[in-house]
């Protein structure tokens, strides 16, 4: 490799917004098979929203609303914000004993009993059963909404529906991949159904989902051991393990300071499709080398 073509090609790449940390970056982009993003802020704008709320039997939608909004005053999770965001103006009751529940929600002590929400999975744990809720939560997901359930005393009391757009420019992005022959994959900690439905709506070849923040990195390993060179494009703290595990590590530029230390190319524009040019550029700046 040519000092002299890489200092080219990271500066042509630094006038677009895509920041090459180092020549090293530049040469692995080029022998990517695979690139995994990150689902949510990163294929997704990040910014979820209530479409939906679900009340069970005998209760109020409004009801179930303000006893989430409860728990997520004490997150800072996007999901949450999106709930608080839909219980403005509302008297949201007093919590107690917040308690983050990794990769699954939240719980807290609401009118003296705990109200857990996440997903199916914490419902799971704390055998919690969705009743008659269960189809509408499946089809929910089958719409590719992000299901939040919301249990309180031991049963669910209803489901809140969150959507959140995919970025204007993700399904292109994935198709000039394909073009490449560089396959996609997504990695979410949301659920299956629903990362599915997304998937599929941007042509995505491997879903990767339920995947605790823990285990992203894993995750990349996996797909390392089958031989691949793989790039992981993402944006929140827990995907720096990720970002650093990858041959090729994007970091999207909204994201947190975490990931773009982590990151080997840092997206200065949030812009998935970036990730095409930074290929394209890594590749063509090569072949200037030989
Ligand atoms: P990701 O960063 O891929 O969205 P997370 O690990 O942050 O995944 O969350 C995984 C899942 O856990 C979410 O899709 C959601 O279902 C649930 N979850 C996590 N935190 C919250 C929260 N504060 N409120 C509601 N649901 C949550
Ligand atoms: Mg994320």
């Amino acid at each position: 490799a040519t000092p002299m073509a890489v200092m080219v090609g990271t500066g042509l790449g630094a006038s677009r917004g895509i920041l090459f940390k180092n020549a090293s970056a530049l040469e692995d982009a080029t022998k990517l098979n695979v690139v995994i993003f990150d689902k949510t802020g990163t294929l997704t704008m990040g910014e979820p929203r209530v479409v939906d709320i679900v009340a069970a039997e005998g209760r109020m939608p409004e009801q179930v609303l303000l006893l989430a909004a409860a728990v997520e005053k004490g997150s800072e999770h996007p999901l949450a914000l999106a709930i608080l965001d839909k219980a403005e103006g509302l008297k949201i009751p007093e919590a107690r004993d917040f308690l983050n529940r990794d990769g699954r929600g939240a719980q807290a002590e609401v009118n003296g009993d705990t109200v857990f929400l996440g997903n199916r999975r914490l419902m799971d744990e704390e055998s919690i059963s969705l009743g008659g809720l269960a189809d509408k939560a499946e089809e929910l997901k089958g719409a590719g909404r992000t299901v939040v359930h919301v249990a309180h005393q031991g049963i669910l009391v209803g489901l809140i529906a969150i959507a959140d757009a995919p970025r204007p420019t993700a399904k292109a992005a994935i198709a000039r991949l394909h073009d490449k022959g560089v396959e996609v994959a997504m990695l979410t900690g949301d659920n299956e159904g629903t990362a599915r439905r997304v998937a599929e709506e941007l042509g995505i070849d491997i879903v990767l989902a339920d995947v605790l923040p823990g285990q992203k990195a894993d995750k990349v390993k996996e797909l390392q051991a089958q031989g691949k060179r793989v790039g992981m494009v993402g944006d929140g703290i827990n995907d720096a393990p990720a970002l650093t595990q990858a041959d090729v590590g994007f970091a999207i530029g909204a994201g947190t300071d975490v990931a773009m230390e982590s990151a080997d190319v840092v997206l200065m524009r949030s812009d998935p499709y970036d990730v095409v040019g930074a290929v394209e550029l890594s590749r063509a700046t090569l072949r200037k080398m030989h």
